[in-house]
């Protein structure tokens, strides 16, 4: 791991070198400023991960710069103050910072302080790390990677909502996989699991930046197109059926296959249920079905 960054924010020369030599013997890398207009500007070069500072500096002081730091950086600010300042403890904290020492500052004091700042820092940085991994479990689909059904009725709620409240138009997909039980019974089910993550793979070759893929059940996607009429959803449809078309899949030496999928299009209707949108999409899947599959259909009304 590189060493954690450590700024050191004072005026005085004497304080703010000493300061420096001891963060730097002490295992960290240590930066120093002397004045609070400085330490920004090495912030915006060299991100700290904690930045301890004295309150009363020329120019801007340490509150104001607490402040600045919290609201465009990640360090975290230890202040220090003299006993005779006329800044709270209060105020630092409230400003965000972690930590308040009185000068004359004890070495040994500071770096428990320092210490526990950071065990603190790296404790958040987990948590907001198990978060986030959590976070992905709980929308994606364990085998193609594609987000799952229930985000799929988040996020279709959400641009409901959206489409409702703005008016942009939106457009939704549903896809399925032509015989596919066929496929399974021929070739195994594990075969089949591959054609599925390939379809995934080939379904967002052919989105746009806006576009979303779903796992919506077993051998069925769904694609949420915001800020997309149902025209140039059909033209997306169209891309995705061509691509998969001319994919080549092979389950035994010598057997090359091909699938297909048909596809159903819709557009939103402003104001109407979710339910109900889905259900045109999924109309419009089945039509595809009916006149032979390997086909768009869109259904517009
Ligand atoms: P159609 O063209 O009418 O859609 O025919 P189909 O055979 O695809 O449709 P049907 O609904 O009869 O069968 C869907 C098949 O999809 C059944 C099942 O074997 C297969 N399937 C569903 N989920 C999975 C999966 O996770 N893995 C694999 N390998 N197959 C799946
Ligand atoms: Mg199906
Ligand atoms: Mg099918």
């Amino acid at each position: 791991m590189d060493s954690l960054r450590i700024l050191i924010v004072d005026d005085e020369a004497g304080i703010r070198d000493t300061m420096h030599e001891f963060i730097g013997m002490s295992g960290y890398e240590a930066l120093s400023a002397a004045t609070a207009e400085e330490a920004l500007e090495q912030l915006q070069q060299k991100d700290a991960d904690v930045v301890i500072t004295d309150i009363s500096l020329p120019g801007m002081d340490g509150l104001e710069l607490t402040d600045r730091i919290k609201k465009n950086f990640e360090a975290d600010v230890i202040v220090i103050t003299g006993y005779s300042a006329d800044y709270s403890y209060e105020e630092a904290i409230s400003k965000g910072a972690s930590d308040f020492l009185f000068k004359p500052v004890r070495f040994a004091e500071l770096l428990l302080r320092l210490k526990r700042v950071i065990k603190e820092r790296q404790l958040t940085q987990e948590r907001v790390k198990m978060l986030e991994q959590l976070q992905t479990l709980a929308t994606t689909d364990g085998l193609t990677k594609l987000f799952n059904s229930r985000h799929f009725y988040n996020q279709l709620a959400r641009e409901v909502d959206r489409s409702n409240r703005y008016n942009p138009p939106l457009s939704l997909l549903l896809l399925d996989i032509d015989h596919f039980k066929n496929y399974n019974d021929s070739f195994g089910h594990l075969e089949g699991d591959k054609v599925l993550m390939r379809l995934a793979k080939i379904i967002k070759s052919c989105l746009r930046k806006l576009d979303t893929a779903y796992r919506y059940g077993g051998e069925e996607f769904t694609i949420i197109l915001p800020e997309t009429s149902g025209a140039e959803a059909e033209t997306v449809a169209h891309r995705i059926k061509a691509a998969v078309e001319k994919e080549g899949f092979h389950p035994e030496a010598d057997n090359p296959q091909t699938v297909t999928v048909s596809i159903g299009v819709t557009q939103y209707h402003p104001g109407e249920e979710l339910a109900a949108f889905i259900k045109r999409a999924d109309l419009a899947m089945y039509q595809s079905k009916q006149a032979g599959r390997n086909r768009v259909t869109p259904l517009f009304d």
